[in-house]
C-alpha cells in the first residue's frame, strides 16, 4: 500500500470512527462527558447517551453525507451537483449509505434544504443562506474532495464549495468547506497538519474574490476564539482542527474532541478525518474500527476510489 493510500484509508475511517465514537456523547456539556480515558464507542456504566436505541459503531448523517459525496465524486471527479444531491435525498429518505437503512440524526437546516429539494429540484437554489444557516453539516462531509486528483487548489477550493452548496449555501460554510479540504488535500500528500493549515490560509487568501475577503476574515478569525465544540461551521472547524494540532496521536485527537461536549460526533468526525489522514489507518486503534458498522459499504467505495486513482 503507498502511503498516499494510507492515508486516504485513514481519513476515511478516521472520519467514520469519529462519528461513531462521538454518537453517545452528542449534546452532553463538557461537564457530563466521562474522563479522557473512559471515552470509547461504549459509554461507561450510568452515563446517559444519546440516541440509546442506536447500535454502537454506527456513523451518523456525517459519515453517510461523506459516503454519499464520494460516490459522487467516484462516478464524476467534477462533482455532478444534481447527483450528490438525489443522494442526499437518498439518505435523508431511505437511510441511503448507513449501515442499517436508518436515519437517526438530521441536522434541521439540512432537512429544510432537501425538502426544498424535493420540491424544486435545483441543487444552487434549495438551501437556506442567511448568516444564521451557518452550521456544520457541510463540513463534516466535505473532506472527500480531498481524496480525488486535484491538479491546483483551486480545483479543491471549487469543488469543497460546490458540495457544500445544496444544504449550506452561505459562503461562510463555503469557505470553511474549502479551508478543511484544502488542508486535507494537502495532509494526503505528506504535509503537516500545521503546514497544511498554513498553506490553505496562504491559498484561500490568494485567490478568494474582493467580495468574499469580508467572509473569509470572520471564518479566519474564529481561531482566536475558545474551542466550544458546537455546531457553528466556524467553532466547529476551529474546535476540530485545535485538537488535531494539540496532540500527537489519533486517540488523543479524538478523546480530546468529544471532550469539549456539544456537538461531539461531528467535531469527532472533522477532526478525525484529518488526524486518520495524518496518522493513517493504522493509527487507529483497532477495537475502535472493529467496532464500526458497515465496513462493507465503506470498502467498496474505498475499492472503486483505488481503482480510478490508479487509472490516473
Ligand atoms: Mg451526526
Amino acid at each position: 500500500m503507498t502511503d498516499r493510500w494510507e492515508r486516504i484509508r485513514g481519513g476515511l475511517y478516521g472520519l467514520l470512527v469519529g462519528d461513531a465514537l462521538g454518537v453517545p456523547y452528542e449534546f452532553s456539556p463538557p461537564a457530563a462527558i466521562p474522563a479522557h480515558d473512559l471515552i470509547e464507542m461504549s459509554p461507561p456504566a450510568g452515563f446517559v447517551r444519546a440516541h440509546p436505541a442506536v447500535p454502537v459503531g454506527t456513523w451518523s448523517d456525517d459519515g453517510a453525507q461523506a459516503l454519499v459525496l464520494l460516490n459522487s465524486l467516484v462516478k464524476d471527479s467534477s462533482l455532478n451537483l444534481k447527483q450528490f444531491t438525489e443522494g442526499l435525498l437518498a439518505w435523508y429518505r431511505t437511510g441511503y449509505m448507513t449501515p442499517d437503512e436508518h436515519v437517526f440524526d438530521v441536522g434541521i437546516q439540512t432537512m429544510h434544504a432537501l425538502e426544498n429539494y424535493a420540491r424544486n429540484g435545483n441543487p444552487l437554489t434549495c438551501s437556506p443562506s442567511d448568516e444564521w444557516n451557518n452550521g456544520n453539516g457541510s463540513l463534516m462531509r466535505t473532506l472527500p474532495c480531498a481524496f480525488v486528483l486535484a491538479s491546483s487548489p483551486t480545483d479543491v477550493i471549487a469543488r469543497a464549495k460546490h458540495q457544500s452548496m445544496p444544504t449550506h449555501a452561505h459562503l461562510r460554510s463555503q469557505l470553511a468547506c474549502a479551508l478543511y479540504s484544502l488542508m486535507a488535500w494537502r495532509m494526503v500528500d505528506g504535509d503537516s497538519p500545521v503546514d497544511a493549515l498554513d498553506y490553505a490560509q496562504d491559498a484561500l487568501e490568494g485567490t478568494v474574490h474582493q467580495s468574499e475577503r469580508h467572509e473569509l476574515s470572520i471564518l479566519l478569525d474564529g481561531r482566536l476564539e475558545p474551542s466550544q465544540g458546537s455546531g457553528y461551521v466556524v467553532d466547529s472547524l476551529w474546535s476540530a482542527i485545535r485538537c488535531v494540532l494539540a496532540t500527537s496521536n489519533y486517540e488523543d485527537c479524538l478523546r480530546s474532541a468529544i471532550a469539549l461536549g456539544n456537538d461531539t460526533d461531528t467535531t469527532a468526525c472533522i477532526a478525525g478525518g484529518l488526524a486518520g489522514i495524518f496518522y493513517g489507518e493504522r493509527g487507529i486503534p483497532d477495537r475502535w474500527k472493529r467496532a464500526l458498522n458497515g465496513r462493507v459499504i465503506v470498502e467498496d467505495l474505498l475499492s472503486r476510489l483505488a481503482r480510478i486513482q490508479a487509472e490516473n
